[in-house]
């Protein structure tokens, strides 16, 4: 009997690609997303690249805050864990809006757990990210490394990084209690490093809303003619050539990271757990947008700007808890993951062509 496992956020960027992975590997996926940041299309390529395993898939439109509605999914159906993508994630407007993602991702979370706990379902798995490192005092970054609220660039910016991260801190904060208050919770809090790249098929891949936070969306978009340039965010940083370094992470290999957090939630000596899920290895700026270049036969305008408030110079995982303990490690680098990016958004300029999206 395939194993049946509850993803909210399935229908976005990480989640889409996570449930492809799921469900090729012999598990039944349901999936809770409202669609806020997504588009339903993503649910039908899922499928269609599933091929005969599309039966086991299965989606809910559906807020996380609707306890009534997630009671009856959980009513339905025995979950043998959730895996919780959902959430809002645009720092900018988590700055303008913060009692939204407040509710959004930290009552949200908490409601899902309290079902979760009234139907005995007490195996989860949780994003986090590498922000929770704030601007690390050496790299790589291990999981021990103190969990930062506090950025030394300039405490005039602790707000913005705060606001990024505090759903992935408090979430953080949650489970582990929870899981003090509780041994029968297990729990795997994942901290992505930068999920990049695409389905190799082209078919899923990154659809942000608006303009891209993030650099390789925004990179992809310039490609693509939406964007002029590419604005980057300082060139005096001490770095091999002054741009921020950062660990990118193919999403299709951060995908396969989540199955490998699914089979160690089987072990017995599973507690709450954290994990890095990064490569270990650190690119500037420059070398992204070059390999891009590169992959796609398109110039990348540049347009160099003062750093960003709040960002890091150089942040990238140390892999070695994850290999030893998740038997997991990356498969594709920014070769791989250009080579897909530009896959994905010559065949998609778009994305999946919603009205949010263009
Ligand atoms: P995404 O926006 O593509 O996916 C999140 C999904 O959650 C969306 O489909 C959205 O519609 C859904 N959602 C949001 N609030 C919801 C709610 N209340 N009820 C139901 N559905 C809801 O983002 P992503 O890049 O796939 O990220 C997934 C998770 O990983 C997020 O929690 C994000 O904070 C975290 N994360 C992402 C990154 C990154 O760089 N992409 C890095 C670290 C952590
Ligand atoms: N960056 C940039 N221009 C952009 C977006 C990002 O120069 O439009 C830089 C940013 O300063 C950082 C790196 O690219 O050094 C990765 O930024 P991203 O927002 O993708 O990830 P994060 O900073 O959250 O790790």
């Amino acid at each position: 009997m395939s194993k049946i496992i509850l993803v909210t956020g399935g229908a976005g960027y990480i989640g889409s690609h996570t449930v492809l992975q799921l469900l090729l590997g012999g598990y039944k996926a349901v999936v809770v997303d409202n669609l806020d940041n997504s588009s339903d299309v993503s649910i039908k390529r899922v499928k269609e690249l599933a091929r005969e395993y599309v039966n086991n898939l299965s989606f809910h439109q559906v807020d996380l805050r609707d306890r009534p509605a997630i009671e009856k999914i959980f009513a339905q159906t025995k979950f043998e864990a959730v895996i919780h993508f959902a959430g809002l994630k645009a720092v900018g407007e988590s700055v303008s809006e913060p009692l939204l993602y407040h509710d959004n991702n930290v009552i949200g979370t908490v409601i899902l757990l309290e079902v979760m706990s009234a139907h005995g379902c007490k195996n989860l798995i949780f994003s986090s990210s590498a922000t929770v490192y704030g601007w690390p005092k050496e790299v790589p970054c291990t999981e021990e490394f103190p969990l930062t609220a506090v950025n030394p660039y300039g405490r005039t910016k602790c707000h913005l990084i705060i606001s990024d991260m505090v759903g992935q801190l408090f979430v953080e904060e949650i489970c582990r209690d929870l899981h003090n208050s509780d041994s029968k919770w297990k729990i795997i809090l994942l901290r992505y490093f930068n999920p990049v790249g695409a389905h190799p098929s082209g078919h899923i891949g990154e659809d942000p809303r608006g303009t891209p936070n993030n650099l390789m969306p925004f990179v992809q978009q310039v490609a693509v003619g939406r964007r002029s340039a590419l604005t980057v965010f300082g060139n005096d940083y001490s770095t091999k050539d002054g741009t921020g370094v950062r660990d990118y992470i193919h999403v299709v290999d951060l995908a396969d990271g989540h199955i490998a957090a699914l089979r160690k939630l089987s072990d017995p000596k599973i507690g709450c757990e954290v994990y890095n899920l990064g490569t270990g290895k650190g690119t500037s700026v420059l070398e992204m947008v070059s390999a891009f270049e590169k992959a796609s036969g398109k110039k990348i305008p540049l347009k160099i700007v003062g750093r960003r408030p709040g960002d890091a110079e150089v942040v990238y995982a140390s892999t070695k808890k994850a290999e030893t303990e998740l038997k997991w490690k990356a498969k594709y680098g920014i070769e791989e993951i250009c080579r897909d990016q530009w896959n994905w958004a010559s065949k998609n300029p778009y994305g999946y062509g919603s009205s949010h999206s263009k």
